[in-house]
């Protein structure tokens, strides 16, 4: 039986030969795990919301803003993108309209650096 093809870390650099199951070599998977948690979905992912609803059930931005509302969606306050951990300490349950409030305004920070033209539109000189 012919041996399983190996390909090469996927850490920058590192050339060492690694097994198809395997992310990384040796060295690199433990960085490679420390720098990208696992998004976790389906079932446990439900049962992690069902368990913090029951802990917070209410919105946390209306709750600042005292109103009292449900929280339906799970949020993380820091995105994972950004570097945001994916534990409880980076969540927050939100109603449906501040989650979506708070999508938009990270997609907006996202295009700030090319909004440039829109400003100078807005503001009556088109460059
Ligand atoms: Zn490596
Ligand atoms: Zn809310």
């Amino acid at each position: 039986m012919p041996k399983a093809p190996r390909r090469p870390c996927p850490h920058p650099g590192c050339k060492v030969l690694i097994e198809r199951k395997q992310r990384a070599c040796r060295k690199h998977s433990r960085v490679l795990e420390a720098r990208k948690p696992e998004r976790i979905r389906g079932w446990r992912l439900q049962q992690r919301r069902a368990a913090y609803f029951a802990e917070h059930p209410l919105c946390r931005l209306c709750e600042r803003a005292g109103v009292v509302r449900l929280a339906t969606e799970l949020d993380h306050v820091i995105p994972l993108e950004q570097g945001g951990a994916d534990d409880w300490s980076n969540l927050q349950g939100l109603c449906h309209d501040c989650h979506a409030a708070k999508t938009a305004g990270e997609r907006r920070d996202r295009q700030a650096v090319g909004m440039g033209g829109v400003d100078a539109t807005l503001h009556g000189r088109t460059v």
